[in-house]
């Protein structure tokens, strides 16, 4: 830091501060962790200047040598740690990831016959009629996702991401009583609607997922399956989900995210089968551009770490934390979506203590828990103020904490959140960003956290 600050202290400074914001807080935000000194200290080095498009031994510049050791070493480790028969580790993030995977599904499903029946070996050799009307009927596909209040993500076919501008979409709920899926509706929606793709995976569902259950419906309307496990990949690489939660041999192909519960840089990973392989392997140039070798080196390190005993103890603690995170939080009242959890995440539903999520999650900051505010099923705040608050326990597991910690952190929200009063507005009615915490909270909050 002494020699990045010679050179901007600005910039030395903000890393200081990020540093000591990162220790004095709580972290509780779902989809964050800490990555491990080896796995960041990967990230900066000499890898980061080299230029490297194109594929492991396959690259359109000279010298590419020591790439493609990083990147066969990081698909060696991602296809031994999930039981892949193809890992991609270009993607520079989960929205790349799923970018590489939809466009790969669409070469593989609807790019690959549309040549083989013209008799043409790639897309350079169609003539302009053609080509225009390939490139329409890439426009033509479905994909069914889950919704956003429900716990989807946007780059399942939501209209403000790229994914919703290439597919006609739909989208699955859950249940109004449980708040669970119902895999029979999403059946039927499925038989309705016909999609190419069929998605499952979620940012804010707080239970697993039957992926043999998704892929039978997938196969029964001749759907590719894709889940997105950004979220949970930690969950499937510390054996935590087996059987039918784990979607690796369930799907077609699997997205993620390295930097959440799986504790790598920030990043992105494909998956597929042999099949859907040499389509995915072509994410560059398909979306994608010269690797960022650094990061894949990065990835790879992590992804060791993740295929050891550690890890597997480690995984096996952030689901335990979150259920008795979540016991602990029911039994002072709080009320949860789906009563609970069986993953690394609590949605807490703050309109019990007569709050939107924005205030619960600025008020739950003012005393330094940093969570975010979610939208819950059918959210009457939209997605915007929101009426949850999402809790995930990655990263303080990393840290070292167990049940009674989550315990402590617990009853920290909800005295928080008991003391914490929507500030009217000019209406009358409650205002859903403005809020006044009670004197005093915020600072024995914070003196209760450096405790732990
Ligand atoms: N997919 C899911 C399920 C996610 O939750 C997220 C991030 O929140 C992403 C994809 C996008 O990841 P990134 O922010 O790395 O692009």
């Amino acid at each position: 830091l002494q020699i990045t600050g010679s050179v901007e202290p600005r910039i030395a400074e903000a890393i200081r501060s990020e540093l000591t914001d990162q220790r004095n807080s709580l972290k509780l935000i779902a989809s964050e962790n800490y990555a491990s000194i080896p796995t960041l200290l990967t990230m900066g080095n000499w890898l980061s200047d080299k230029y490297a498009e194109g594929t492991i031994g396959h690259r359109f510049y000279a010298g590419c040598q020591n790439v493609d050791t990083v990147e066969s070493v990081a698909a060696e480790h991602a296809r031994a740690l999930f039981g892949a028969e193809y890992a991609y580790a270009q993607p520079h993030s989960g929205i790349d990831a799923n970018l590489t995977a939809f466009w790969a599904i669409l070469a593989h499903r609807v790019e690959q016959p549309a040549l083989a029946e013209l008799g043409k070996k790639n897309v350079n050799e169609l003539d302009e009629d053609a080509w225009e009307t390939l490139r329409k009927t890439f426009g033509e596909q479905r994909m069914l996702g889950m919704s956003l209040d429900a716990g989807g993500h946007l780059t399942h076919g939501f209209r403000p991401n790229i994914s919703g501008k290439m597919f006609h979409q739909r989208s699955y709920g859950t249940d109004p009583e449980t708040q669970l899926l119902d895999y029979d509706k999403v059946a039927a929606m499925a038989k309705e609607f016909k999609p190419l793709v069929l998605i499952a995976g979620y940012s804010a569902y707080p239970r697993r997922v039957n992926f043999a259950k998704m892929r039978e419906i997938a196969d029964s309307v001749g759907a590719t399956f894709m889940v997105d496990m950004a979220h949970f990949a930690g969950l499937v690489a510390g054996k935590v989900f087996t059987g039918d939660e784990d979607p690796v041999p369930h799907a077609h192909v699997v997205t993620t995210t390295t930097h959440k519960s799986l504790r790598g840089p920030r990043g992105g990973l494909v998956l597929a089968t042999e099949e859907y392989a040499p389509s995915v392997d072509r994410g560059c140039p398909l979306v994608l551009g010269g690797p960022l070798s650094n990061m894949m080196a990065a990835k790879a390190v992590a992804l060791a770490e993740a295929r050891t005993a550690d890890f597997r103890t480690y995984a096996q603690q952030v689901a335990d934390n979150a259920k008795s995170f979540a016991e602990s939080l029911s039994r002072r009242g709080a009320k949860l979506v789906t009563g609970g959890t069986d993953n690394h995440l609590v949605l807490l539903d703050v309109s019990g203590f007569g709050l939107t999520g924005r205030q619960g999650e600025s008020a739950l900051l003012d005393a330094g828990v940093v969570t975010n505010r979610n939208a819950v099923p059918n959210d009457p705040n939209g997605a915007w103020y929101t009426s949850g608050v999402r809790l995930g326990t990655p990263a303080l597991t990393s840290r070292g904490f167990g049940p009674d910690d989550f315990d402590a952190v617990a009853d920290m929200i909800v005295d928080v959140l008991s003391n914490t009063t929507p500030v009217t507005a000019s209406t009358g009615k409650p205002g859903k960003a403005k809020y006044t915490l009670a004197e005093g909270v915020a600072e024995k909050t914070k003196a209760r956290s450096a405790e732990l």
